[in-house]
């Protein structure tokens, strides 16, 4: 039995990993993938990409230390979590089997996953000109013309922070129910803000990088917009059914915890994009990470 499995090995799953291997524990860390959404990119014509802040140098070597101890990970799914006589047991599929792994404690750092639209170009310019953070890009956007696309409280606000920076901005907002007259009523002010509404979206098109998309109003009409730089600005759902009976999570789903990381059951850590901190950003999951270990260490050792 492992004192800790650490499920998910982006940002917030390798650095928890780096800190239990300097803390002697014996653990496992299982993750589809290692690297995460630190491994997506955007590249934007004319931009330095320095600018950008990651944690990329210390995930590598994070990265590193992890595949050099190779019985310390695996590379599964984790399908089930269950907890009986305080011992978790994972369920996790492995190519075509499942392994049951038995811990003390478990460390959720899932992330989250985005919707995909499914429309022509998408995938081909995913990247090459065609994000899905613009907040992590908005500094970058000086004098563009940038067009975004979303369905939330998240796709407004991005909005009016690119439109802090952007020569102009294209919002296409999916109808967001009775929310949708409070977001349309803060975009009112933002002078470069353009806010198309009853539009989807047909294909994007570009040579090397995303260029222009095509528009299709309720009418049948449509149109085409040119830009700078394009993103999918959709409302992340977390990674969190996995221990969605055994511990609080807020009403999107995102895993509720404390200042040390600790989630509503004795024994369950959660880090990174998928708990309740809002922020996505990298380096905030690699210090969620450090901090989930570390509650966990304290834990084993000193039974807080
Ligand atoms: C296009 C894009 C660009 C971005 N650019 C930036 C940027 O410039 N700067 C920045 O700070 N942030 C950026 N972000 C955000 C940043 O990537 C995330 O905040 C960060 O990766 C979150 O780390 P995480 O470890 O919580 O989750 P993730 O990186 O999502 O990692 C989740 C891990 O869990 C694993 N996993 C999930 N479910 C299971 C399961 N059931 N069983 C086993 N393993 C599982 C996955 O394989 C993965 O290893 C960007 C995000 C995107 C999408």
């Amino acid at each position: 039995m492992y004192d800790l499995v650490i499920v998910g090995a982006g940002p917030a799953g390798l650095a928890a990993s780096a800190y239990a291997i300097r803390k002697n524990l014996g653990f496992l860390t299982v993750a589809t993938a290692l690297g995460g959404k630190a491994l997506y990119r955007v590249s934007i014509p004319g931009t330095t990409e320095h600018r950008v802040l990651r944690a990329d140098q210390l995930l590598t070597d994070f990265r590193r230390e992890l595949e050099y101890l190779n019985e310390r990970y695996c590379i599964g799914t984790a399908d089930r979590i269950s907890y009986h006589d305080q011992v978790y047991t994972l369920h996790v599929r492995i190519g075509g089997d499942t392994r049951q792994i038995q811990s003390r404690m478990v460390l959720i750092a899932t992330g989250t996953r985005v919707r995909k639209l499914g429309v022509p170009g998408e995938s081909e310019f995913g990247g090459r000109g065609l994000g899905y953070s613009a907040l992590s890009y908005s500094h970058l956007l000086s004098d563009r013309d940038v067009f975004l696309y979303g369905d939330s409280q998240r796709s407004v606000d991005s909005a009016l922070e690119v439109a802090l920076h952007a020569r102009s901005v294209v919002l296409v907002l999916e109808q967001m129910g009775r929310y949708h007259e409070i977001y349309r009523e803060k975009l009112r002010g933002a002078e470069n803000v353009t806010l198309l509404e009853n539009h989807t979206i047909q294909a994007f098109h570009g040579d090397n990088y995303c260029h222009s998309v095509t528009l299709k109003e309720h009418d049948g009409k449509t149109e085409q917009i040119n830009a700078d730089a394009f993103f999918l600005e959709l409302r992340p759902t977390p990674n969190s059914e996995l221990v969605a009976e055994l511990v609080e999570t807020d009403e999107s789903g995102h895993i509720v915890i404390d200042t040390r990381n600790r989630t509503s059951a004795a024994g369950i850590f959660a880090a990174g994009d998928v708990t309740s901190t809002g922020f996505e950003q990298s380096l905030i999951a690699v210090g969620e990470g450090a901090n989930a270990l570390l509650s966990a260490y304290e834990r084993l050792m000193w039974a807080v």
